[in-house]
This record gives structure tokens, C-alpha cells and sequence, in this order.
């Protein structure tokens, strides 16, 4: 069998043009500090992180990470290439708690944990590539004819503004449509009916036959959103997604025992975190990020576990790993898609360093049974408009 030859590490610098976020954009975190900034600062990223491992007969998998990718890329340097360099990529889950085990103390979370997937998620796009099989099918194979998925933008804007955004995505047929919240806690009262206005706007455009997500990105509180849950109740929404900071599972397990779900996990990590947050029963619909979790390997697991539960697991952003899980997971049923967009806050940016994400046709997209691996290649098509690091 092939063995790992090389680990290669690149930061992709978005240097184009970007679309700047005015106004009450999207809560966040941040907004709970004295100088809120511009609406999206401290969480916009125009930056990602490429992980390429090549083994002796110049098959190449790839990875992928979007968190701190300058951080993650040292990690991945420093310390997990050498791990998993001169060995066998179908030892994965081997080698997945090599640089689990090995970089506990200060790997388990963040950084560590993120480039952890970065390298796992290239050793499951080398195994499709090497048996010539999709990832899908090395994970089970496709539980369903097509992946459904829902339409993630719907940033706050103008009522005109957003009214306008949901009928244009209407046409595609979206199973679903997620909006973000532009006010929080600071806003008051103001800023309470600011947010209503606007869930009632979008509800008018897509009315009652789709599902409608609401999305706070942690810019809520515990008593903001006790306050608010009763209010929203009426626009029946599918979720309400991330209203405290990810390390609030008491929050979370406290907002969950009401009538709207509560959804989160992008931020967290590994199957041990995940435990906490279903022995909490903090959340009713699970969001890991593969690319941040612990890879396709972590998700797998976390995946068990929850269909144990009966939660859902509707991973957090399109892109071709959550999408293999989805295809073969029945516990998965439905998928986030951000649609193809200029550059904003940087989850456009996989649809200019990579070729091959599907794109949503009338609510719906499709993994290729005979495309090997994860089905992406990095492309040169933009490239001019990156500054690229290694
Ligand atoms: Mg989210």
C-alpha cells in the first residue's frame, strides 16, 4: 500500500473585491463589548487553508480549513505532518487519535482540533481517490436520490432589501431559508421589534410551506432570548440557531426546553464535546463543521451518537465533506448551502479556490457516484486574486 509521502500547507489570501457589510448585518459575539465595531469584524475571514497530502505514487488528497488559517497551518506543520508522514492513509482512525492523543494538551479544541481536520478530511479524499470510490460510499453509500437543501444568507438589511433577496432565492425552490438576526441585547426593545419586523417580512415572502431558520451567530444572551423565544413563536421557526456563546451548554439546555429548537455546534468539537451538549439535551439539531470537529473521522462518530439521541445532524456550511456525510447518514436531512456570492464575509470563498461543489438546482444537489474522493480539485481560476502562502 501507498504510504504518505508529504504534507503541503497553503494559505489562500483573498486580495479581490469584497462586499462590505453595512448596517446591522448579523449579531454576534462581539456586540456584547463596549466597542461593537463594524457589524461583522472580529468574525469575517478572507483567508482559507488548503491541506494537500500526497502519498508515494502521487495520488493527492485534499483538506480544508477556514479557522485562523495561519495558526492551523503551523499546527499542521509543526506538528501533524510529521505524524502521519510514512504512513498508511487507510490507517485513519489510527492516525486520527495519534494526533488526538499527542497534541492533547493543547490540541483537543481550536486550533489543534481544527487542523486535525484539516488533515483528516485529505486522508478520506486520498482513501476515495486511491479505491477509486467516492467518500459517500466509503462512509455507507447514499441514503438518499438527492441532498435537500436550505438557502444560509438573508443577512439583516432593509425589510425592501431582504424581501427583495428571499423572492430572487425563491425561484430556485429552496426546502428551506435561514435569516440572520441584525440587533441584540444592547438594541432594546427597538432593536426587539427591529428583529421581528424582519422574521415576519421574510415569512410573508417564502411564507408557511418552508422552513424558516433564525440565526443569532452568539449574539444573544440568556435573558434576550427568553424574551424573545415567545415572540417568535408565532413565525414557526425551524430553529433558532447559536442565541448564547458556544460555551454556555447550561444556556443552551435551559433554551432548549421550550417550544422552539434550538440548534448549535459549529463551535464546538469532537465527540466528547458533542456528549456534553446531547447529555445536556442543549440542543435538538446538531451543527458540527467537519472542517473544525475532527475531520470526516470525528463526524462519523458524532453522527452515531446523535442518531442514538434522535437529534438531527445538519452540519454547519455547504462545501463537499458535510455534503458526503449528509449523502450517507439518514440521520442527516437536509443540507446548508450558501449560495454563490461575491466575496462578503468569506463562506463564499470555497467557490473560488475549489472546483467541483455542486451547485443547488431547484432545492436539491447531487453527489457523482463515479467522481472518486471528495469530488474537488483547487483551482487556478482565481488565482490572481489570492496571495498564496506556503
Ligand atoms: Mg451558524
Amino acid at each position: 500500500m501507498s504510504k504518505i509521502k508529504s504534507v503541503r500547507t497553503r494559505v489562500w489570501n483573498w486580495k479581490g473585491k469584497t462586499v462590505p457589510p453595512t448596517g446591522n448585518f448579523c449579531a454576534n459575539a462581539s456586540d456584547a463589548l463596549y466597542d461593537r465595531g463594524d457589524a461583522m469584524h472580529s468574525f469575517r475571514f478572507h483567508q482559507w487553508l488548503t491541506c494537500e497530502i500526497e502519498t508515494e505514487d502521487g495520488t493527492i488528497g485534499i483538506g480544508n480549513a477556514a479557522l485562523a488559517p495561519n495558526l492551523v497551518k503551523a499546527a499542521i506543520d509543526e506538528y501533524y505532518a510529521p505524524m502521519v508522514i510514512g504512513e498508511d492513509p487507510f490507517d485513519y482512525a489510527y492516525l486520527w487519535e495519534k494526533m488526538y492523543r499527542r497534541t492533547h494538551a493543547w490540541g483537543r479544541k481550536g486550533i489543534g482540533m481544527t487542523a486535525i481536520s484539516a488533515v483528516d478530511i485529505a486522508i478520506w479524499d486520498l482513501m476515495g481517490k486511491l479505491t477509486g470510490k467516492p467518500v459517500f460510499k466509503l462512509l455507507g453509500g447514499r441514503t438518499k436520490e438527492k441532498i435537500p437543501v436550505y438557502y444560509s444568507k438573508l443577512y439583516a438589511a432593509s425589510v425592501e432589501e431582504m424581501q427583495a433577496e428571499a423572492e430572487e432565492a425563491m425561484k430556485n425552490g429552496y426546502q428551506g431559508y435561514k435569516t440572520r438576526f441584525g440587533y441584540g441585547p444592547k438594541d432594546g426593545m427597538k432593536g426587539m421589534r427591529e428583529n421581528l419586523k424582519r422574521v415576519e417580512a421574510v415569512r410573508e415572502v417564502v411564507g408557511y410551506d418552508v422552513d424558516l431558520m433564525l440565526e443569532c451567530y452568539m449574539g444573544w444572551n440568556l435573558d434576550y432570548t427568553k424574551r424573545m423565544l415567545p415572540k417568535l413563536e408565532k413565525y414557526e421557526p425551524r430553529w433558532l440557531e447559536e442565541p448564547v456563546i458556544a460555551d454556555d451548554i447550561h444556556g443552551y439546555a435551559e433554551l432548549n426546553k421550550g417550544p422552539i429548537p434550538i440548534s448549535g455546534g459549529e463551535h464546538e468539537f469532537s465527540l466528547m464535546g458533542f456528549r456534553q451538549l446531547l447529555d445536556a439535551k442543549a440542543v435538538s439539531v446538531i451543527q458540527y463543521d467537519t472542517n473544525r470537529v475532527g475531520g470526516i473521522t470525528a463526524a462519523q462518530k458524532i453522527n452515531a451518537l446523535a442518531e442514538a439521541h434522535q437529534v438531527p445532524v445538519i452540519p454547519h456550511a455547504g462545501q463537499m465533506h458535510n455534503y458526503h456525510l449528509t449523502m450517507a447518514n439518514v440521520n442527516c436531512p437536509i443540507s446548508e448551502y450558501f449560495p454563490v456570492f461575491d466575496v462578503e464575509v468569506g463562506n463564499e470563498l470555497f467557490y473560488y479556490i475549489f472546483e467541483g461543489d455542486p451547485d443547488a438546482v431547484d432545492g436539491f444537489l447531487d453527489l457523482d457516484d463515479n467522481k472518486p474522493g471528495l469530488g474537488i480539485e483547487i483551482s487556478d481560476k482565481y488565482i490572481s486574486e489570492f496571495e498564496v502562502t506556503e
